[in-house]
């Protein structure tokens, strides 16, 4: 179980932002995921598992945008 930097958001279910510790759900993606500008700014993370469990374990917030029941 880990998290691991990725520079795509193909093959993946979540994405997680690590300059702000907020998971995302591309299959759910919403603009204000902004998910390319994460991508751009070298701030992408994958979860392994690539689990919504696995990214809280991991201390991951849930994006209000495209999860929503943030926790903090
Ligand atoms: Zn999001």
């Amino acid at each position: 179980m880990s998290v691991t930097p990725t520079n795509s958001k193909y093959g993946i279910n979540y994405l997680g932002n690590k300059n702000t510790t907020e998971v995302h759900r591309l299959a759910n993606e919403k603009p204000q995921c902004q998910i390319d500008e994460i991508l751009t700014a070298g701030n992408a993370v994958k979860f392994i598992p690539d689990t919504l469990e696995e990214a809280h374990n991991n201390g991951y917030d849930n994006c209000a945008y495209c999860i929503g029941g943030s926790r903090r």
